[in-house]
């Protein structure tokens, strides 16, 4: 008999998960609460590594095709500092717009029977766990799940003192570029990374006194409505790195400052209860590797309840491979790793 899942959150990892559960097992009744509507995603590309590609291949073949149309491909990671270009080969990225991605799930979700409720605040937890056989906390860095159960997950939030801010731009970049800029105020860094034939992705980090002294505590807004962006900060960023961007402009999506928060928990399971993707464990954004960790993480419980009798046997299963593997991520802080443990049939 089918299980009946609820999931809270739509993003990647949520979605993902719900759709392969259901793949696999079509008598499941899978719901997934969203609390944003569809088109309303924030940020710009996400990369996957060749390795992740070929679990993602394997587990669902429609989902990685609509991905695979859609991918911008490189192999290089250049590194910029004063005027020398430092090139590492051979690594094999692929990356496409987020939005594009979710809008793939959503459309998989749809085509399987699973149930996503759009702009949906997800009912408490405790309700679900004893409504469902099982509770899926997809629902991202702060998610209410790991805090609803914090005294089993034990999680440790390390809120790092960089700053940065998450942006596009129409600059097709040809590989993984990282600028090492020299500025007046201190050394900033530039992440950027094609997603398709028409944008890419541009971060700008740096350390949070040379933020200071940039004047960028005296630019941003300290309370920006939901969706709005930091236009005074861009503008300076644009003129700051106008040698990088050639000409080519800046785009906004909800983009603020931000300081990087290191999640890790101790335990991914509270009785019918598990976290997955950024709720469970972040990974930097410097490695481009927290959405194809959320994906690996929603491929391999996917494949343990699927393989297991029951779901305590198939989150056991679960839990146990997981933790090793995104460890092993972070620490290699390279996005070439791991690709799931878990065979999917
Ligand atoms: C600057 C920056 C750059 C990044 N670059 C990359 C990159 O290049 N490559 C990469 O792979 N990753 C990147 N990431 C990380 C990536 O965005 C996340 O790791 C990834 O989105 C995690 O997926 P997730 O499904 O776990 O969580 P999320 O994508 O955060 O999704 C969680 C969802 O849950 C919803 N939600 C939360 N609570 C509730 C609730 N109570 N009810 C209903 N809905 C709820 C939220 O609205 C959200 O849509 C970057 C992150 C940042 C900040």
């Amino acid at each position: 008999m089918g299980l009946r899942v609820a999931v809270i959150g739509g993003g990647p990892g949520g979605l993902y998960f719900a759709a392969l559960a259901k793949q696999l097992d079509p008598g499941h009744d899978i719901t997934v609460w969203e609390r944003n509507a569809p088109d309303d995603t924030f940020g710009f590309g996400v990369v996957f590594s060749d390795e992740t590609l070929g679990g993602i291949e394997h587990a669902d073949p429609a989902i990685h095709d609509a991905m695979s149309r859609e991918f911008a491909r490189w192999d290089d990671i250049d590194v910029h500092y004063r005027g020398e270009v430092i090139t590492s080969g051979g690594h094999g990225f692929a990356a496409m717009s987020r939005r594009r991605l979710l809008q793939i799930l959503h459309e998989r979700c749809a085509q399987l029977g699973v149930s996503v409720h759009f702009c949906a605040e997800a009912p408490p937890v405790e309700d679900l766990q004893a409504t469902h056989d099982l509770v899926v906390g997809a629902d991202g860095v702060n998610s209410r799940t790991r805090a609803c159960h914090a005294a089993t997950f034990q999680p440790s939030l390390d809120v790092r003192r960089c700053r940065f801010m998450w942006l596009g731009t129409d600059l097709v970049f040809d590989a993984f570029k990282f600028y090492v800029v020299p500025t007046p105020a201190g050394v900033m860094q530039i992440h950027g990374y094609p997603y398709d034939a028409t944008g890419g992705t541009f971060i700008v980090e740096m350390h949070d006194e040379v933020w200071q002294r940039a004047g960028f505590a005296e630019l941003s807004v300290e309370t920006l409505g939901p969706g709005e962006s930091d236009e005074a900060s861009i503008r300076r960023i644009q003129g700051l790195f106008a040698d990088v961007l050639g000409g080519h402009a800046l785009h906004a999506n909800n983009s603020r400052w931000s300081t990087f928060t290191t999640v890790r928990c101790e335990r991914w399971r509270h009785g019918n209860v598990v976290l997955l993707g950024d709720a469970a464990h972040t990974a930097h954004f410097s490695i481009g590797s927290g959405t194809k960790l959320a994906m690996e993480d929603a491929l391999a419980l996917a494949a343990c309840l699927h393989e297991n009798a029951g779901v305590g046997p198939g989150l056991e299963a679960w839990s146990g491979s997981r933790t090793s593997g995104s460890t092993r991520t972070r620490r290699r802080g390279s996005s070439r790793s791991t690709s799931s443990r878990v065979a999917v049939g």
